[in-house]
């Protein structure tokens, strides 16, 4: 039985999200069952200010199909703080807010070992982990450079092995763009909202 005195568990799984997939989902899920999470926040990026190599899906899209995506797990819940505030998102103001937001949680931020890689060249790197657990989940294709991986402080830094699921979402939306199948990549309802409202079609002349 859960003990009554034990704080609150939340995981934090920031992304781009452009489009949600199941390789989010089972890396948010692993991590929830593996920490005994209480919920996940999937928290979508804010847009950023000029994007360097692509155009983002305006974030209310993205926040929608997040929202689809994780409608059936009851632990899994998603939070505008990074797109309600302006300009491009820092995972330590991200912090700060679901902090401020809940003081009595223990916080466990989700992170893809890629992703974990940036990390270390935060300018506030130091206040981050000061903030949450992090969790890195290695994925299939980004092995972590030795150098980067003896630099992880280890008290503070869990790295989980999860399910291979070789899904990105560059790759989805380089699919779509070529009228090939994402079935089965991003949920169901996904894949519907994306037809929908035309996400991640062709420019004319690139296909
Ligand atoms: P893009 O291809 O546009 O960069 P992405 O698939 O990497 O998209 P993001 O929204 O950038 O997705 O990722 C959000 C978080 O999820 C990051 O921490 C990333 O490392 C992690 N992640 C992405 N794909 C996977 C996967 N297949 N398995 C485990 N973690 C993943
Ligand atoms: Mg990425």
């Amino acid at each position: 039985m859960t003990d009554p005195a034990r704080r609150p568990r939340v995981g934090v799984m920031g992304g781009t999200f452009d489009p949600i997939h199941h390789g989010h989902l089972v890396a948010a899920s692993e991590v929830q069952g593996w920490f005994d999470l209480d919920e996940v926040l999937f928290v979508p990026t804010g847009q950023p200010y000029h994007k360097p190599d692509r155009e983002v899906s305006p974030a209310e899209h993205r926040y929608l199909m997040t929202v689809i995506a994780t409608a059936a797990n009851p632990r899994f819940k998603v939070s505008r703080v990074d797109i309600d505030r302006d300009g491009p998102t820092y995972t330590i103001d991200t912090l700060r807010d679901l902090r401020a937001q809940r003081p009595e949680a223990d916080l466990f931020f989700i992170t893809g070992a890629d992703a974990l890689t940036d990390i270390f060249s935060w300018r506030d790197a130091d206040d981050v982990f000061e903030l949450a657990h992090f969790v890195g989940c290695t994925r299939p294709g980004s092995d972590m450079d030795p150098a980067t991986l003896s630099a992880i402080p280890h008290e503070r830094v869990t790295m989980l092995e999860v399910p291979a699921l070789a899904i990105s979402s560059t790759d989805c939306r380089q699919r779509q763009a070529e009228g090939q199948p994402i079935w089965y990549l991003v949920p169901d309802g996904v894949v519907q909202y994306i037809t929908k409202h035309g996400l991640y079609a062709a420019e004319p002349g690139e296909k």
